[in-house]
């Protein structure tokens, strides 16, 4: 994707409206620390568009940024942030799933899951898949750090997070290295 603009729309929380307009929403989604940011920022090839918070995990609003005019880039707070309270961990987990459930937005959406290529899929991964699953999202899957796996884990690797995500694709990624930048510009930003 060629970034010709990329503005802030909106910061929303539960019970907010979400910005009407009938655009497409690619919403990224990950848990705490997986790259989220990282990812965003490469992408869009903006270095500061999320900032990774000082305080991970407390980012506690979803955040709609315009891009080219044409699509929401909806960044959703990472799950599982694991200093944090009980209290906003549920009240992260909730904010989540408010949009994800916010009426009439299925059709519209793309989710890009992200998950830790070495690590592979934690239990709050797994359980977002079956959510995202029950709910009959479209989704891609981004397996971000593939820097850090030996390149013969790689294969191995990405064909066990395939399988624990069934049927959605999985992209192989690194915002470090910005290793498959072209094939989420097909995957993701050409629908
Ligand atoms: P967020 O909490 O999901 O938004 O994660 P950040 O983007 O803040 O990244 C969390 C940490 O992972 C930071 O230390 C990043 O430098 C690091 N990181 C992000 N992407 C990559 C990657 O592709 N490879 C490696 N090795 N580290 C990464």
């Amino acid at each position: 994707m060629k970034l010709t603009s990329a503005q802030l729309i909106a910061r929303i929380t539960t019970g907010d409206d979400i910005p009407e307009q009938d655009l497409e929403h690619v919403a990224f989604i990950g848990r705490s620390n997986v790259g989220k940011s990282s990812v965003i920022n490469t992408l869009t090839t903006k270095k500061d568009l999320a900032k990774p918070s000082a305080t991970p995990g407390f980012t506690k609003s979803i955040n709609f940024y315009l891009i080219n005019k044409k699509f929401f880039l909806v960044d959703l707070p990472g799950y599982g942030y694991a200093q944090g309270s009980l209290k906003d961990k549920i009240r992260l987990q909730q904010l989540i799933e408010w949009y994800l459930t916010y009426p009439d937005l299925t059709r519209k959406q793309l989710i890009v899951l992200i998950v830790d290529a070495k690590v592979g899929l934690t239990e709050l991964d797994e359980q977002m898949v079956i959510l995202l699953q029950k709910l009959n999202k479209r989704v891609i899957v981004l397996a971000n750090k593939i820097d850090k796996l030996k390149k013969n884990d790689v294969a191995k690797q990405i064909s066990a997070i395939k399988l624990a995500v069934e049927p959605y694709p999985v992209i192989p990624f690194s915002a470090k290295q910005k290793v498959g930048i072209p094939l989420v510009n097909k995957e993701i930003f050409n629908f």
